[in-house]
């Protein structure tokens, strides 16, 4: 079975790089309209770029998902470029701790959890009135993480913020099935993005266990991240909806 499509338009946050850069261009390349977001505007443009440069439609509007107001302008933003939206990849995310759970601040936890967790919130708050308004299926995917399904020791704001967006998640798949609204969650083991670079470069030591935690050997390459966001959103997965796909070289198999 091919994957198919039955919407024109997707919304990817977080789309200036990494996972988010690569699910908007594989969007871009099955035909679907783009709407590029993040609050890095010049990498978003280039996201843009690539897209155009491929044959590909995006448009590229800078959001802050922590800020209600900027949310409800990108949904509004996506209806006047493109005139719908039926797909939203809600994957903007930070990870900035880097010890264990005592030596955290309150600072790195309200930042933590504005964008992985409010920002997924307010994406969803948006973009279902809007999907419920066009009356055809929607389908959305969270980004969660490993970090989601299980401990993440040095990381445990990040794994609680993950952990939510697996809740929130699960809560929305339920609330909107009948309406057919499908949301379900992709979970990446470690991927090589600039945040896994920011996380283990400045250690050789760390990229070999990064590579190594997994079982088939390697960390995940961002296009891995896409196909999976990809088959969640299409007619292919039309009966899966409130489920955690672990995108991980069989981590958490283990
Ligand atoms: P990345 O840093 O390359 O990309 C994250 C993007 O989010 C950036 O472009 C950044 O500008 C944007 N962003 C940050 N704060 C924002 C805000 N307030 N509003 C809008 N945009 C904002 O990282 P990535 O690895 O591509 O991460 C994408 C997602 O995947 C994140 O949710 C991350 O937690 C998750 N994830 C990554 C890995 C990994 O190993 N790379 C593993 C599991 C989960």
């Amino acid at each position: 079975m091919s994957m198919t499509f039955s919407g024109q338009v997707a919304l990817v946050t977080g789309a200036a790089n990494g996972i988010g850069r690569a699910t908007a261009q594989a969007f871009a390349a099955e035909g679907l309209k783009v709407v590029v977001s993040d609050v890095d505007a010049a990498g978003g443009e280039g996201t843009v770029q690539l897209i155009r440069d491929a044959g590909g439609d995006a448009t590229f509007i800078r959001c802050n998902v922590t800020v209600d107001a900027e949310v409800k302008a990108l949904v509004e933003g996506t209806v006047a470029a493109y005139g719908r939206l039926d797909y939203a990849f809600n994957n903007a995310g930070i990870e900035i701790e880097k010890g264990k759970l005592a030596e955290g601040s309150e600072a790195e936890f309200d930042a933590i959890m504005g964008v992985n967790v409010k920002g997924v919130w307010l994406c969803m708050k948006y973009q279902i009135p809007q999907m419920l308004a066009q009356g055809s299926a929607g389908a959305i995917v969270n980004t969660a993480s490993v970090a989601g399904l299980g401990a993440a020791p040095k990381m445990s704001i990040y794994a609680a913020s993950k952990h939510a967006v697996i809740g929130l998640t699960k809560s929305a798949a339920v609330e909107y099935a009948k309406k057919k609204i499908r949301v379900n969650a992709v979970c990446p083991a470690v991927i090589d993005t600039d945040m896994f670079r920011r996380a283990y470069e400045a250690d050789p030591k760390k990229g070999e266990f990064a590579a190594a935690m997994h079982p088939v050997g390697r960390i995940g390459k961002v296009e891995e991240i896409a196909g999976a966001v990809l088959y969640l959103c299409s007619d292919a997965a039309g009966f899966t909806t409130g489920h955690s796909l672990a995108v991980d070289g069989g981590a958490t198999a283990i």
